[in-house]
Order: C-alpha cells, then structure tokens, then sequence
C-alpha cells in the first residue's frame, strides 16, 4: 500500500488514460481467444441426412471433419454438451470446468474394497460435455503409445489396425510444430506435418526444477530419451502437447472449425441422443432420437449411424437402444434387439497412484508474478497460463526393460501452497487424514507428487444401467486390483520409482518420502511392498483413460466391434472412440483415440468406395 499517496499525485489526465487503456485491452483480451462464431445449424424433426455422429468427442469431431470431405455426404454432428468456453483454449484454466455444466461428473461405485482412503469409496472421473470432448479439458499430453500396443490388437485378429497402419494414421493427424524437432532430420521425418491436430513442446515455466528430475530419472535408470514417441514410449523426457500458440489443439478447433463452412456438415450441440433407432427384424440401424430443450426429434441415417460418446456414454447408449447384455436389459425393461454380452464388459483404466516426496527446495508462489503471468499470457501467450498445471516431463518403464509396464507423471507444489488441500479434497476426494499428512509436510517442504500408472491392468471393470432412463447416470464399477497382478506389479513399480530419493539432486535438497496417513497401511514399513500395496489400493485414483466398453474382436462373446468399428450383428451401425480399444495402449489415450477417428474415416471411405 505504499504506493497509495502517489495515485493521490495531480495529473493532467493522460498517465491515467494510459493505464486505463492498457486495463481495457486486456481485460477484453479473452476475446482473442474467441475463433469462429459458435451457432448451431438448423435441422428439423425427421431430417435425413448420409451420417449421423454422436458425440462430438476427441473421435467424433474427427469423424464429422474427415467424412464432410466428401461433398456429395451429408453429415449430422449431435452433441449433448455446448461449444468450448474460453477456460478450455487456456491451457491451465481447464480444470475450472470440472465439476460444472461443462463436465458429465461421473463418480465410480463404492465396491467396499478399493478406494476406501476416499471419499464414498468412489473416485470423481471428469469427462467432458462439451463439443471437442475430453480433448477440451485432459492434460494436454500427446503420447502414440508403444508399436507392441497396436500389434497386440492386430495379432488378436484386429487386422486393419496393423503397427504399420496405425503409425500412418497417426501422422495423418499430426501438424507438428516444434521448431527443434523440424529441424532434426530423425524427429521431422518421424512425426506427420501436413495434419490438423496442433503438437508442440510446452515452454514450461518449471523447467528449473523439471531438467534436475530428468537427471535424477537418468541415474535411476530412467534413461533420458529426445522424444518420447520416437523412443517408444520407454525412458524420461519432455513431453509433447497438443498445444499450439499457447492454446489448446481441441479437436473442435483443430478439426471442426476449419470446416465449419462446410455445407453438407450440420452441428448440434446441447443435444443428447436418447436413443439409436435399429429396426428390430432386420437389425439395421435407421437414425436416432435426441432431445434438446425438452423436446424429442428424430434424424435418419440412409448409410450409417456411427456412435462417438466416449467409454461410458457409448454402451450406455448401445444398452439403451437394445444392443447389450440380454438379461441386464430385460431387468431394465428394455426390449433386446442383440443380446450382446461385451458391451460395457471390459472396463480398464490407467490407475492413479500418489507417491509423495518432500524436500527444501525454494519456489515459492508469488501472487504479483501470477497477475503479471495472465498479461504476459495475453501480450505473447507464455507463462504459466499457457501450461497445464502439472509439469510436462513423463518417465514410462518396466521390469524387463523392454515393453513399457509403467508411467509417471509428475507435479512439483510449491512449500505452503494454499491451493494444495483443494486439489487433494475436490480432485482426488482423499479423507481428512490422507490431505492432512499430505497439507502438514507442504507447509514446511516442497512437494515431489509423482503419479504412478500402471499401463497394463488385467483387472476389469464395467458399465451397467441403473435404469432405462438416458439421463440418469450409468454405474461405473472399475474393480481396479481384482486381478491380484496388477497390485504385485504396481508395488514393484512403485519400488522401482521411489529409488530416486537416492539421486544427487534429492540428496541435495534433503528428499525424503512422506507417509501417507491411512490407518491401514500405518503400520507398515514405509516403502516396503506391503505398504505400497496397502496404499495403491486404498489411494489410487484414475489418470482418466478408460477404454474397452465396445472393445473390438472376432467374437461377439467377448467384443462389440469387428476389425472395422462395425457393431457386431447390427448392420449400418458403428462405434468410434476410446470404447473400441481392445485394450490399454502405453500411455495416454487422446492422440490414439483421434488416431482411431482418422483410420475409422478411411474405413468408411473405402467401404463406399470413395478415396
Ligand atoms: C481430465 C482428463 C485428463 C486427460 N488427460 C489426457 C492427456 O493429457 N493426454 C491424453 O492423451 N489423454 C488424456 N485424457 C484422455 C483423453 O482425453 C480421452 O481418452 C479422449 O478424449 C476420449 O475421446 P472419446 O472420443 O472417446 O470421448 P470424448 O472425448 O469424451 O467424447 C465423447 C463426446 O460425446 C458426447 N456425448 C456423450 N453421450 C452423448 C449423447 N448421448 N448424445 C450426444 N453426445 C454425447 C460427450 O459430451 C463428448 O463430447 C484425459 C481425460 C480426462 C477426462
């Protein structure tokens, strides 16, 4: 408040209108941000149209864009949530979405046996309602995934989804960015140039801190690796964003938008499909029902209806439309039309496990620096805003050292950070005594929080109906350790990660790893298996990559979807989305979903004959 006399200083008037002018830019400065106009198109009860999309999603916005390319088609995007709010374009303003109209706020079952350091014994999944998806509110993080991923599909019989194929759909995607990989011959040819999907490198404003993990990943073992895809997703680095400018590559901005002018390309948004319409004796699928405002309409499809809702909505949908576990529809008085036992069966995630380490490292957040970080955000689009909250460096490895078994992400919280119990008591929902152990040690120490990930699970979850109502959330039952190997595993992994205390710059700065306060796992000694077991499945939450509910297959035992995303005995019917993947890919699960959009468009194209 020193500087209070001197606003009382006379003046002519034209310092103040200087900095009056500045104010008034930038606080309309949002509105740079602002693309396209964002309308609906008009479409009437009954229309017909070529295809119709559902979900306007990571997989749904790329379907709509590739397939409105052939203009003879006409496309209807249907999506239940709005067009992207300006918090999703900033980078590190994304998690302001969670937990409003924007987000399904879907919550996990309580199964009595994992997750109980949370509250309800249920974990909060995020997932977007909005148009771009999931893609408008992740982390940003661009991973393919390992070539052994794809291959697995392909050798189970998925035959249009060969490691070879799937790397020219990746780079079909892809516009990379980075001016230093351009200009390093490997990476330039390695990634795809010529795409719509933004990829970038954040300019990350804790690289200080972040360069030091990367040594210490490396005398761990974790070798240090230039890009992360190019090495297989195996080792420790920088990772690459969906990013570009400073903003977020969603695919609404990066696929839809150039396209918006399209004429056979008609959007819906706030539209929730209720229903696909199937014709019961010839098992066809003809349109679907949608409400919007309260009120039912009805499109059809004369070629294909393609469902692009996400892991959860998607067999939601199919269930409610009569395609589904016979018996469980029947008990919801829904008419079977295939009784098809895999949807909503094989439910697998990347779990989410807290491994806590404090040290006396200075940083400290200063509220002037943040003020100034949101103008320098606007004057060039860098600084904090321009980041997702975590840092941007990734560690995958595994026992073998072949074959990527687990991830790490990493987020650096400053000593005494005030915003830290929000985060663990809305994010995670952990119980009083896990944010306390956590918020006590943070007032005195910085706060190393690596989120471990076990890549490949071989426990299943699923997603059934409460009831026959589309509005009402389905059950999410993620029965994460049912499978006793994924615990063995994740507490040898966390073993594996947890030796970097023993790295130089960890000794330096007096590292030490926290206990986490959970009753049950008190007396056990810390870093010990035991101890890590007790915590992983007591604490684990999800990194939010939930695949498999419409899983891809030979049989329609144990899968929804053929090779070609059709849904098994239903004609003119297909699922795109994370749903299909036959199972978990090495890491994070956009840049394969949109991969997943871009081959399922070349399918469709070929199919008819066009391309
Ligand atoms: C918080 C969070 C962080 C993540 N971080 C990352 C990351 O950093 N990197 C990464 O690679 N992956 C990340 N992911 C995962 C990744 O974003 C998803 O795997 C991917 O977006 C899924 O795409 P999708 O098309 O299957 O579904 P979505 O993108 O969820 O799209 C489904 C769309 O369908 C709409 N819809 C659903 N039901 C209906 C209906 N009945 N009628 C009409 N519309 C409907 C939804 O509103 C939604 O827009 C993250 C996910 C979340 C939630």
């Amino acid at each position: 408040m020193a500087d209070v006399e001197s606003c009382l200083a006379p003046t002519t008037g034209t310092g103040p209108q200087v900095f009056a002018a500045a104010f008034q830019f930038f606080t309309a400065a949002q509105c740079l941000l602002q693309d396209v106009p964002s309308h609906d198109d008009n479409v009437n009860d009954n229309d017909t149209f070529d295809f119709i999309v559902v979900g306007g999603g990571s997989a749904g916005s790329v379907m709509a864009a590739r397939l409105s390319e052939i203009a003879d088609w006409k496309i209807l995007l249907i999506e239940a949530g709005s067009y992207a709010p300006f918090e999703s374009k900033v980078p590190s303003l994304s998690r302001g979405l969670y937990k409003t109209v924007n987000d399904w706020q879907y919550f996990t079952e309580d199964n009595g046996v994992s997750a109980q350091g949370i509250q309800n014994g249920s974990i909060y999944w995020p997932r977007a309602k909005i148009l771009g998806g999931c893609s408008n509110i992740n982390g940003m993080i661009y991973i393919r995934g390992n070539t052994n991923d794809f291959k697995t599909w392909y050798d189970e019989g998925n035959r249009d989804w060969h490691p070879r194929t799937v790397l020219k759909y990746f780079k079909k995607a892809e516009s990379m960015q980075d001016q230093h990989v351009l200009q390093d011959p490997q990476l330039n040819r390695f990634y795809g140039h010529d795409g719509p999907l933004f990829i970038n490198t954040f300019n990350h404003t804790l690289r200080n801190y972040t360069n030091k993990i990367l040594e210490s990943y490396n005398e761990i073992g974790i070798k240090n690796v230039k890009d992360l895809n190019e090495a297989n997703v195996m080792g420790s680095g920088i990772l690459r964003a969906t990013a570009a400018n400073g903003r977020r590559s969603s695919t609404d901005y990066t696929y839809l938008e150039p396209v918006r002018s399209r004429k056979n390309l008609k959007i819906v948004t706030d539209t929730l499909v209720t229903k696909i319409i199937i014709d019961d004796t010839t098992k066809t699928a003809k349109g679907v029902i949608a409400e919007k405002n309260g009120t039912l309409m009805s499109f059809f499809a004369t070629v294909e209806v393609i469902i692009s809702a996400g892991t959860i909505n998607t067999p939601q949908l199919l269930m409610l439309s009569g395609i589904g576990p016979k018996a469980h529809l029947e008990s919801k008085n829904i008419n079977c039309i295939v009784d098809s036992p895999a949807v909503g069966q094989y439910l697998q995630d990347h779990i989410n496990i807290p491994l806590t380490i404090y040290g006396n490292e200075t940083g400290y957040n200063n509220i002037a620096d943040q003020h100034f970080d949101a103008i320098k955000y606007i004057y060039n689009r860098t600084g904090y805003l321009a980041q997702v909250p975590f840092t941007d460096i990734l560690a995958f490895f595994s026992r073998n050292n072949k074959y990527p078994e687990f991830q790490a992400h990493l987020n650096i919280i400053f000593k005494n950070t005030s915003r830290i119990t929000e985060v663990y008591k809305i994010l995670y929902r952990y119980k009083p005594s896990l944010i306390d152990s956590i918020v006590t040690l943070n007032k005195n120490y910085a706060l190393y929080h690596f989120l471990f990930n076990l890549l490949h699970p071989h426990s299943y979850g699923n997603i059934t109906l409460k009831s026959s109502d589309p509005k009402e959330h389905p059950s999410i039952n993620i029965n994460y350790f049912n499978d006793s190997r994924d615990l063995d595993a994740s507490a040898h992994g966390l073993k594996m990660l947890s030796k970097i205390i023993n790295t130089s710059y960890f000794k330096n700065i007096g590292g030490f790893l926290g206990r986490l306060d959970w009753e049950p796992c008190n007396a056990l000694e810390l870093d010990s298996e035991k101890y890590w077991k007790c915590i992983a499945l007591n604490t684990a939450t999800s990194v939010y990559h939930p695949v498999g509910t419409a899983r891809m297959g030979l049989q329609i035992t144990s899968s929804v979807v053929n090779s070609k995303l059709k849904v098994h005995c239903v004609n003119r019917l297909r699922v795109v989305d994370a749903s299909v993947m036959p199972s978990l890919v090495s890491g994070n699960t956009n840049g394969p979903v949109i991969m997943i959009g871009e081959r399922a468009a070349d399918l469709i194209k070929t199919e008819y004959h066009i391309g």
